[in-house]
């Protein structure tokens, strides 16, 4: 079966590979149409490896995906042959500890789709556990449903913030993440977000949505703009989105007394925080890995109406223009927030 291949660092082929296609009892075949280009995916092309995650023989890339039912296993019954779903691209171990706690994204043994070893959904059919495969309502297209992983996220930094209806929040990093964690913080509650960044076309991008307001930190100190939007008090919930270990200094001025920092951009190196600045105001922290039990919430986001993704796709390539879309992305434009990749007509 055609794939796109991560060959090794630097090197991507459009070319036939053996993958497994076998549908076990709880599981189901999908016909993927959509496919969302995503940092990581990026990452593992430029640089060969996530922290310990390391590309050692090739490997199918992509994660985000949504496609249509073609085949069920003999025990699934929540999804027919037909359906349209988006798939949770991380499987855990059903018997872990962490699966029985429903911390299932934080399983030591989850497989998750392109993270070495294994392969990812770049390539026109997978099979998938009915348990991660989720139905998207008629309104929802597979482009919107190949966007379903990256809000995730976003959903999970809103609920381990526990927004209170009414709060102030901040995102610092307007990429990917960050504009979907703005609007994930406003879905759960949040008055207003501001999202800070230094690039003005991104801003740009995430001021089009009402209630997100940036912040060009080449412009304006974002503590002075903070501190002048909530009359000195602080954000209740401030994101760290954007992973550089630069945005950790005088971090604790952005947050209110009693408020919370919530950590999901995960630098590169070794960070160093202010430990005093944050006790001196209780302040709660919090730290996001992927997401669980969130992607049926994003998708009752999505068909509601209340969260419109669809000005964040900028552009789809067809699968055979894969490479190009990810030579694309790995120039990181600043106009671009995400690439998708159609492989059905
Ligand atoms: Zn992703």
């Amino acid at each position: 079966m055609q794939a796109l291949v991560l060959e090794k660092k630097g090197e991507l082929s459009l070319r036939d590979i053996d993958l497994p296609l076998e549908v076990g009892p709880d599981d189901v075949k999908i016909a993927i149409d959509t496919v969302g280009v995503c940092g990581s995916d990026v990452h593992y092309y430029t640089h060969g490896a996530i922290g310990s995650f390391v590309v050692r023989e090739p490997m199918v890339l992509g994660h985000e995906a949504a496609g249509t039912i073609t085949a069920v296993g003999v025990h699934v019954k929540n999804l027919k042959v037909g359906d349209r779903v988006c798939m949770e691209p991380g499987v855990p171990n059903m018997n872990s500890r962490a699966t029985k706690l429903g911390i299932y994204n934080v399983d030591p043994d989850v497989r998750f789709w392109a993270t070495p070893p294994i392969h990812g959904v770049l390539t026109p059919e997978v099979v998938h556990p009915a348990a991660f495969t989720y139905k998207l309502p008629d309104n929802v297209s597979f482009a919107e449903g190949a966007m379903v992983e990256p809000f995730a996220v976003g959903l999970q930094a809103a609920t381990r913030a526990r927004i209170t209806p009414g709060d102030v929040g901040l995102v610092i990093g307007c990429g990917p993440i960050g504009i979907m964690t703005a609007l994930a913080a406003l879905a759960g509650g949040c008055a207003r977000v501001y999202i800070s960044d230094l690039s003005a076309p991104k801003l740009a991008i995430a001021g089009q949505y009402a209630g997100i307001h940036p912040v060009n930190i080449t412009e304006r100190k974002l503590a002075d703009v903070i501190a002048a939007e909530t009359e000195g008090w602080g954000a209740d919930v401030v994101f760290e989105a954007s992973g550089s270990p630069r945005a950790y200094d005088g971090i604790f001025d952005l947050v209110r007394p009693g408020g919370t920092l919530v950590l999901i951009g995960m630098p590169v190196e070794p960070t160093k925080f202010d430990v005093a600045a944050a006790i001196i105001k209780e302040a709660r922290i919090e730290t996001v890995f992927r997401y669980a039990n969130n992607f049926d919430r994003a998708v009752n986001l999505i068909a509601s109406g209340k969260v419109d993704l669809k000005p964040l796709i900028s552009e789809t390539f067809d699968f055979a223009q894969s490479i190009e879309a990810f030579d694309r992305a790995a120039k990181g434009l600043p106009d671009d927030v995400k690439l998708q990749i159609k492989l059905r007509g």
